[in-house]
């Protein structure tokens, strides 16, 4: 049943070759017991290894139940070794992690077959070396003689045709030799048993063939066998293959004896995690923050339409003008260019026409709560000082006056009333005062009080009046001139009975978490005011003469078109807007809006375009920005630490397979493949990983809340600012095993790669 034909092997150490086989030819019988004897150095264990399939001969053949070798494949003869070899060796070569039990299903485990068939047999053969008792204790718990029972066991579990037994006894006292060469023939009594020994007596007692070699040869046998040719084909192998789930398990209990190692190399590998997720974590609530703002409390903020839009170009500066000389970037040579300031402004100016006014109408109304209108159309006021009650006028075009939003729920919810009340009626003012309560100083002197007031109590304001003077009783027509011109009586128009008198009925003030202070600081007014003066100007006769002449009805001179336009607007006769406010209902709706509003200057020339400014976009765009810039950097920094880690990992890895290098010599020996050892050692940095992720983003997690509470303490707004998102979590235990896996890669190549003759005879 097998047969060797002219088998040699050399070994090449250096310049010098040892022939450790050098023309074996010799044949075995199905059953036999056949020992080997002969001097140190003749070649037994040689002949054993190649008749067993763990070292390649160079020349020759062996055939296997009629079956040449020659072009036998590594997976082949791994099947050989799995399922028709058990081998038994001097130094018993049990793995030392795992139990009794486990290190004798390890042969079945490599063939594929189901955990309960393992354990049952495994017991079986156990109980029939009389190892019953110490099954689930691990080999160095054991006596020598146990031990090489447990071997034997392990050699017969697997059914095998040939048990090859390298000097079994080698170790063991004269006692127990003869127990573990009883215990050899009984098992053998059916198989091909291949005895390795230099003991003559224990050959001449158990084997019934004794085959003597000398210098690689062989040179006497006591039975030799000579088979009939009449031998068929009739070998079949089955594959053999370890699952990752055996893997897994066998690296597990291997991680085990060494937990403390397993757990430093694990904690070094989540450093480089919990920096990278600490930075993620951190980013991700800051662009949450800034997103909750912008859909909560800035979506208040108005889109707004003004006279001028600032517009940013491609490749420009905030501070200067667009040039496509310099393109944008800061000029290095000594020269200056000259630019059209009028075309590449990167000020838009916005002409807000008819047309415009009846797209905004096509807007859908359930998009927003208001719109806003801004006029520059003059109020004619006037109030007396308080000095001495002299009647004065008040320029409302120069600084502290304005509209109140149309939007009272806006306005209501970022200001608190500190006096009064909210205006309710046109006649009724609001003054607004800062964070700080203060006034402009101008203001105030505009208004009729002293230059050097520092204080001014609440109830000294409220109440106070203004008188509003319609224009065809402040400008008087000259017949002389053509010209109008105002009135110079103050005390006369004052009291005169056409006026409108105008008080302020309250003071209020950004309360302190407003998301803006979009009122302004001054005196506002309600809208009704601007549409009472604007249908009372816009018939006026001064507005009426204005829009019939190309000059200026006050002074006579010539206006350009710009300056006639905004003259008209000045004195109400275009009540066409010069600003517009527009407050979506939400987010959403303001995105709806937006987008409704880009149509417009779809396929317009860019001066005829109107341009539209979001200030809750503008501004979380760049804190967005600026908040990735960061992220980047910084995980960019524990990316490197990740790194680190990972080549630590893959040195510990190395220093592992160094380790258990034994280990891989054993499985080979019981048919692993190569893929099987890399797998074990894959197995193992993917529990590696997996740790290090797990420890990582536990740390991690456990991290936020002192982060948390901290900045929640420097920066109120802000509560929970560390957001370890379920992502982050899962992609970053994701990297760590995929790195750890990666860093492991080359060592479990080393190992499989690693020749199990060698790898048995490692200490
Ligand atoms: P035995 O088991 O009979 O003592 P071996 O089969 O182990 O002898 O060795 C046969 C010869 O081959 C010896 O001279 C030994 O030094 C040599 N040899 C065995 N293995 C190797 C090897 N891996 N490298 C170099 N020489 C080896
Ligand atoms: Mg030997």
């Amino acid at each position: 049943m097998l047969k060797l034909i002219d088998i040699r092997k050399t070994y090449v150490v250096g310049d010098f070759e040892q022939h450790a086989l050098d023309g074996i030819s010799v044949s075995f019988r199905k059953s036999e017991f056949v020992a080997i004897v002969g001097p140190s150095g003749s070649g037994k264990t040689t002949t054993l290894n190649i008749i067993g399939g763990l070292d390649r001969y160079d020349s020759g053949d062996i055939i296997i139940n009629g079956k040449s070798t020659k072009d036998f494949k590594d997976s082949e003869w791994d099947s050989y070794r799995n399922g028709s070899i058990g081998f038994v060796f001097q130094n018993y070569n049990l793995i030392s992690h795992i139990t009794v039990l486990d290190n004798v299903e390890m042969g079945m485990t490599l063939s594929g077959l189901p955990a309960k068939t393992r354990r049952k047999r495994a017991a079986e053969v156990l109980e029939r070396v009389g190892l019953k008792d110490h099954m689930h204790k691990r080999p160095n718990q054991l006596s020598g003689g146990q031990m090489q029972r447990v071997a034997i066991a392990r050699a017969l579990a697997n059914d095998p045709d040939i048990i090859m037994a390298d000097e079994p006894t080698g170790a063991l006292d004269s006692t127990t030799s003869i127990q573990i060469m009883e215990l050899i023939r009984e098992i053998a009594q059916d198989k091909l048993v291949i005895l390795v020994t230099h003991n003559i007596e224990i050959a001449n007692r158990y084997a019934s063939r004794i085959i003597h070699m000398s210098d690689g040869k062989i040179v006497g046998d006591t039975n030799p066998y000579e088979p009939g040719s009449e031998e068929k084909d009739s070998f079949s192998l089955k594959k053999t293959a370890m699952s990752f789930r055996q893997a897994l398990n066998l690296s597990f209990n291997n991680l085990k004896t060494k937990l403390g190692r397993a757990l430093i190399t694990a904690f070094a590998g989540s450093i480089g995690i919990i920096g990278v997720g600490l930075v993620l974590s951190l980013s991700n609530g800051l662009n949450q923050e800034i997103a909750d703002l912008e859909t909560g409390t800035l979506s208040d903020f108005p889109l707004s339409i003004r006279p001028t839009a600032y517009i940013m170009r491609t490749g420009q500066q905030m501070m200067g003008n667009f040039n496509e000389d310099t393109e944008g970037q800061f000029p290095t040579e000594s020269l200056l260019y000259a630019v059209d300031q009028q075309a590449n402004t990167i000020f838009h100016q916005n002409v807000i026409d008819q047309d415009y006014l009846d797209f905004l109408d096509g807007l859908d109304p359930a998009l927003y709560n208001e719109i806003g209108y801004g006029r520059s159309v003059a109020m004619n006021l006037f109030t007396t000082s308080e000095n001495d009650g002299a009647v004065m006028a008040v320029d409302t075009g120069d600084i502290g006056w304005g509209e109140i939003p149309g939007n009272a729920i806006f306005v209501e919810n970022n200001y608190d009333v500190l006096a009064g009340a909210f205006p309710t009626a046109p006649t009724e003012l609001l003054l607004v005062v800062d964070v700080y309560n203060n006034v402009d100083l101008r203001l105030l002197t505009a208004i009729g009080y002293d230059g050097d007031i520092e204080t001014l109590a609440f109830e000294d304001i409220v109440g106070k009046e203004f008188r509003l003077v319609f224009n065809d009783d402040y400008y008087t027509y000259s017949e002389l001139t053509t010209l109008y011109f105002p009135s110079l009586d103050y005390d006369a128009l004052y009291a005169d009975a056409d006026t409108m008198t105008l008080s302020i009925v309250g003071i209020a003030r950004a309360t302190e978490d407003a998301a803006s202070t979009v009122l302004g600081e001054g005196i506002l007014y309600q809208k009704e005011l601007t549409d009472i003066v604007l249908a009372d100007a816009s018939g006026s006769a001064i507005a009426l003469a204005q829009a019939e002449r190309a000059t200026n009805v006050m002074t006579g001179v010539a206006l350009t078109e710009q300056t006639r336009a905004a003259m008209l607007k000045y004195l109400g006769a275009d009540a066409i807007p010069v600003s517009i406010q527009i407050y979506p209902v939400d987010f959403d709706a303001k995105n709806a809006v937006k987008d409704y509003l880009d149509t417009y200057n779809d396929g317009k020339l860019e001066v005829d375009q109107v341009i539209y400014t979001d200030l809750a976009e503008t501004i979380t765009d760049t804190v967005g920005t600026f908040v990735d810039t960061i992220t980047y950097v910084l995980v960019a920094f524990s990316a490197i630490s990740l790194v680190v880690s990972s080549i630590m990992i893959g040195i510990i890895t190395y220093v592992s397979v160094l380790e258990r290098t034994k280990e891989i010599g054993i499985l080979r020996a019981l048919g692993a493949r190569k893929k099987d050892i890399s797998r074990v050692f894959n197995a193992e940095t993917f529990l590696i990983g997996l740790t290090a992720g797990l420890m990582g983003t536990i740390i991690t997690w456990v991290l936020t809340f002192p982060i948390n509470a901290i900045l929640g303490n420097l920066l109120e707004e802000m509560s929970s600012i560390a957001n370890f998102s379920i992502v982050a979590i899962v992609s970053l235990i994701a990297v760590s095993i995929v790195l750890t896996l990666f860093s492991g890669l080359v060592p479990s190549r080393i190992a499989a790669r690693k020749d199990p003759v060698e790898a048995l005879r490692t200490e």
